[in-house]
């Protein structure tokens, strides 16, 4: 059976925070509501777009908030968002070793691998799975689907945030917490990762 080595997305292959906070707070502006900081916004960013409207506006309109943002985001996804630096040939590395590469991400499947198309990080990448209908991060259940789509087994899972690290291991994986996104160091640390680093430079060794 080959090995798989999963990835979060945002914040942990590819740089998108900024472009996600720009399209959320987009909508409040749109509908005339009170726009929360940036700050306020980067710290929910890994949940689903409902529950991170919830934080900040009356539940009566959190639809139409996302739905404004899911119109957005799609048109401005790439403004600033690129891959972390060293991401295309790590993945490129995976490959030729013999490891097969997963997404395992909150966005729902349709927006993520669109978004990963037009980042040109489709081509590096065995399987791409959103979260449709099923329970978000720290449940593993993406990141079960995920191996079960790739016929896989999971060795390590790759994130940003506590969710990710808590999803990972409640999957069984070793888990790598990366601090360039999300989570700082310290947050990260409260999950106990088998790995803790400011970037993806060390994920190599540990196969
Ligand atoms: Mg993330």
């Amino acid at each position: 059976m080959s090995k798989a080595i999963v990835f979060d997305l945002d914040g942990t292959l590819v740089d998108s925070l900024p472009d996600i906070v720009a399209s959320f707070k987009h909508s409040f502006a749109a509908m005339n509501l009170p726009v929360p900081s940036s700050k306020e916004v980067q710290s929910e960013i890994g949940k689903p777009l409902e529950e991170m409207y919830s934080r900040f506006a009356p539940s009566s309109k959190v639809m139409a908030l996302c739905n404004e943002y899911r119109r957005h985001y799609p048109q401005h996804f790439t403004d600033s968002s690129s891959p972390f630096p060293g991401v295309l040939s790590l993945l490129k590395t995976l490959r030729q070793r013999g490891y097969k590469t997963a997404v395992a991400t909150t966005k729902r499947s349709e927006m993520a691998q669109k978004f990963v198309r037009a980042l040109g990080l489709d081509v590096f990448l065995d399987h791409v799975q959103g979260t449709d209908d099923f329970p978000h991060k720290p449940a593993p259940d993406v990141i079960l689907r995920a191996l079960e789509a790739l016929d896989s087994e999971g060795l390590w899972m790759v994130g940003d945030t506590i969710a990710d690290i808590k999803a990972g291991q409640a999957a069984g994986l070793k888990t790598y917490a990366v601090t360039w996104g999300t989570h700082d160091a310290k947050e990260l640390e409260t999950a106990k990762p088998d790995a803790l680093r400011p970037n993806l430079d060390a994920l190599l060794n540990q196969l």
